[in-house]
């Protein structure tokens, strides 16, 4: 039986935009990382992206699992392929249904006829293929209103295709269609999640991540770039950049009031992610930051580290309760590895009680105590990349 995926793509949100050039974009990712799956070919015609096995060994169970995280993918249909010809059709629809009937109670036949010279209409296609499956699945019932399938065929402009529903795709619009931003990660729960949220909005990653070796251990960069290689899975490549805040660190927990230390390291690591987005050409910010959900990220304090830097600061979780973004995280692949349990610079000599409510001025008094931008040199000087890509060779 000859199988082919059906990609549909999210037409309502590419029409009056560039539609050719999103179309481009998704044709290139699929290609690029089908390859994984074997030999596939990939065309695209009525606004449905083809992706057809070429040989014996192309995986189309892996192939699906592919299609399913490329942004810009609303749902894949795995069908089967038939001649354009009713007896061809309810033949296959016998021998291909019932695997995926099984274990369902009900269902409806549905057509839909986009070549219009196919001598049938598409209620006496559906009628003639619900007959069929009746035939070969004598215990299942027809239901109109409420069915637990719907087996639907569509007739194109080659052949005729058979699928028992869709499978939900990951969304959004394609990779590379909406400009470059540089994710702030962490090895935490929220920062993959709003990296991975970035990009199914068509935006590019990549990644800054700060440490503090020997107070961060090499677990936890394995862990932060094990996280950066699952959200490739969805995103594409992400280059992370690695910058250590060791010595900041130390000169800050020796110079200033403990309660302000977190705001003023995370104003160096703002600064210093500026400083990696301006070289990259990285035109926004993104952090995995929640209104509340630390002491580091109420109103007052989200204004005092806004306010060192001049590029936009993307928070897509930030009106987000931690279930919801686990929900996401969980989703997404990427739970299990933010919940080991390794150290984050964040959380090295953290103050026992931080300021909830700062006032910049007291905060920018607080920085004069030590040289920031010398010690902040220093970092950005520490800095190498890892480039990670879950496609890697394809
Ligand atoms: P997460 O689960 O993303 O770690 P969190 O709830 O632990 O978030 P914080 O540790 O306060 O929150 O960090 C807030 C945000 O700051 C993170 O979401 C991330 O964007 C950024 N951040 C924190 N630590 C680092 C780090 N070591 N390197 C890069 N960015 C970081
Ligand atoms: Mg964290």
């Amino acid at each position: 039986m000859n199988e082919i995926l059906l990609c549909k793509y999210g037409e309502l949100t590419l029409k009056g935009l560039n539609r050719g050039y999103f179309e481009k974009l998704l044709r290139r990712e699929l290609q690029k990382r089908l390859k994984l799956a074997g030999n596939f070919s990939v065309t695209l015609a009525q606004s449905t992206i083809y992706v057809e096995p070429q040989d014996e060994d192309a995986d189309i169970d892996e192939a699906l699992r592919l299609c399913r995280k490329v942004f810009g993918i609303t749902a894949v249909a795995r069908a089967a392929v038939a001649e354009k010809e009713i007896g061809a059709i309810k033949e296959t629809a016998k021998a291909y249904l019932p695997a995926y009937l099984k274990g369902h109670a009900s269902f409806k036949a549905d057509a839909r006829r986009s070549d219009k010279r196919f001598p049938m209409t598409s209620p006496q296609i559906s009628a003639e293929v619900g007959g069929a499956v009746l035939e070969a699945c004598p215990r299942m019932k027809v239901s109109m209103q409420n069915p637990d399938v719907v087996v639907m065929t569509e007739i194109r402009e080659e052949k005729a295709y058979i699928h028992a529903g869709s499978f939900q795709g990951a969304g959004g619009m394609p990779s590379g269609s909406n400009g470059k931003a540089l994710l702030l990660l962490s090895g935490g729960i929220d920062s993959p999640v709003a990296g991975i949220m970035m990009a199914k909005r068509g935006v590019t990653l990549e990644a800054v991540h700060f440490e503090s070796y020997p107070y961060t251990s090499d677990q936890a960069r394995e862990k932060v770039l094990e996280l950066a290689r699952l959200m490739s899975e969805y995103c594409g490549k992400i280059r992370v950049h690695v910058v250590s805040l060791t010595h900041l660190q130390e000169v800050l927990r020796d110079s200033c009031d403990e309660e302000y230390f977190t705001l003023l390291l995370r104003r160096s690591m703002m600064r210093l992610a500026e400083r990696v987005a301006e070289e990259t050409y990285s035109q926004a910010l993104i952090t995995g930051e929640s209104v509340g959900q630390v002491a580091s990220q109420t109103m007052q304090a989200l204004t005092v580290t806004d306010s060192v830097v001049k590029r936009p600061v993307f928070r897509p979780c930030i009106g987000m309760d931690k279930e919801e973004i686990v929900v996401l995280a969980r989703r997404f692949g990427t739970f299990e590895t933010s919940i080991l349990p390794y150290e984050d610079c964040c959380t090295v000599f953290t103050p026992r009680h931080p300021k909830t409510r700062p006032d910049l001025d007291k905060v920018i008094l607080q920085e004069q105590k030590y040289d920031a931008s010398a010690l902040e040199d220093e970092a950005f000087a520490s800095r190498y990349t890892v480039d990670i890509d879950a496609y890697e060779g394809c």
